[in-house]
């Protein structure tokens, strides 16, 4: 099939579905999408708010639960314990279908019927002011995260411990204000940073150790600035920098910004990838339009927040941990889940 210009529904442009797309809308029997990636996308992300969260009460207990959902919301809101507990079953909100009447109808009123959680978690030991977070202990005001320990105030990050102020922070340790940064140990205030530690103020640095307000290296230890330095004289730099000092540390952190400035910047992050298109992406191949992918993803398009080997899949927001053949999904981990708001672990 050849690549089809059609206008999206939503905002009138044109958009375009490609043979690829074609291809896989056949493999899951679905008919093609009358709205644009972008108006998509959209759609989705407003299925799924992570941060602006209220003080609500459970309808079950009644005791005051942290929710997604403001208490004049349509839904029924139970807290965590409730919501988890043998209380009460799905199964008695079943409704019988009825033909006269559209789906979607009937679906939005069994939506508005079924209780649905106040905060969306799994798995979490002794961690508060968590949302769309799986696997996490220890953590704290932390959100779309997975696998985290000893964490506070984190995003879209995974694989850490000990960790505080990370964004999209990979399989680290002992990071502070990092953002994009995977592999590091003892690494702060420091942006797209792979494989490296104690260092303080890197842009786009690998495997370094023992670096200070740096661009663009490879394999280096003891520079700041750009310039090697013997590890005496590094270490004596240190000192006299003084970065326990706020005055100092605003001063180094201007003076680090100009000094980023005048390096070159790569288009787009990403590393180890094969015919890839989009932005931050891992030891991927085949993704068209993508973003934020932690690794291992194949064949996907469209999508954003992709976690942990997410195969042959479209049009997703947050989802992953080994899926496969997901379409439409916001919070989705599993197998053959289509249309989906937080399908976890569903085959
Ligand atoms: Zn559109
Ligand atoms: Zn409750």
């Amino acid at each position: 099939m050849n690549r089809e210009t059609k206008v999206c529904q939503k905002c009138k442009k044109d958009f375009w579905i490609e043979p690829e797309d074609f291809k896989f809308y056949q493999k899951i029997s679905v008919p093609p999408p009358t709205w644009c990636p972008e108006c998509r996308m959209v759609r989705r992300m407003n299925f799924r708010n992570e941060r602006a969260l209220y003080r609500n009460k459970c309808v079950l207990c009644s005791k005051d639960t942290l929710s997604a959902y403001p208490e004049k919301s349509d839904f029924v809101i139970y807290c965590h314990n409730c919501w988890w507990s043998d209380k009460w079953s799905t199964l008695d909100y079943g409704i019988e279908y009825n033909f006269s009447k559209s789906f979607f109808e009937q679906f939005k009123d069994l939506m508005k019927k079924v209780p649905r959680p106040a905060l969306s978690y799994t798995n979490a030991v002794a961690s508060e002011y968590i949302n769309y977070g799986v696997n996490m202990k220890n953590t704290y005001l932390t959100f779309g995260s997975h696998d985290l320990e000893n964490v506070s105030y984190a995003k879209t990050s995974a694989h850490s411990k000990d960790s505080i102020d990370i964004t999209t922070t990979l399989w680290s340790e002992f990071c502070y204000e990092t953002v994009d940064c995977s592999k590091c140990f003892k690494v702060f205030f420091s942006r797209y940073v792979e494989d490296s530690q104690e260092d303080q103020f890197l842009f786009a640095c690998r495997n370094c150790s023992d670096c200070l307000g740096c661009a663009n290296l490879r394999s280096k230890s003891h520079c700041i600035f750009n310039q090697q330095y013997l590890k005496d004289e590094y270490d004596k730099k240190i000192k006299e920098f003084d970065l326990g000092s706020y005055k100092n540390f605003i001063e180094f952190r201007e003076k680090f910004k100009e000094h980023v400035l005048k390096y070159p910047h790569r288009f787009a992050m990403i590393r180890n990838s094969i015919n890839v298109i989009g932005d931050d992406i891992r030891n991927s191949k085949n993704c068209y339009w993508c973003f934020f992918v932690t690794r291992d993803a194949e064949n996907c398009r469209y999508s954003a927040n992709i976690s942990d080997a997410t195969k042959d899949s479209m049009d997703l927001t947050g989802a992953g941990l080994d899926s496969e053949l997901l379409y439409e999904e916001v919070s989705g981990i599993g197998r053959r889940s289509y249309f989906g708001v937080k399908i976890w672990y569903s085959y």
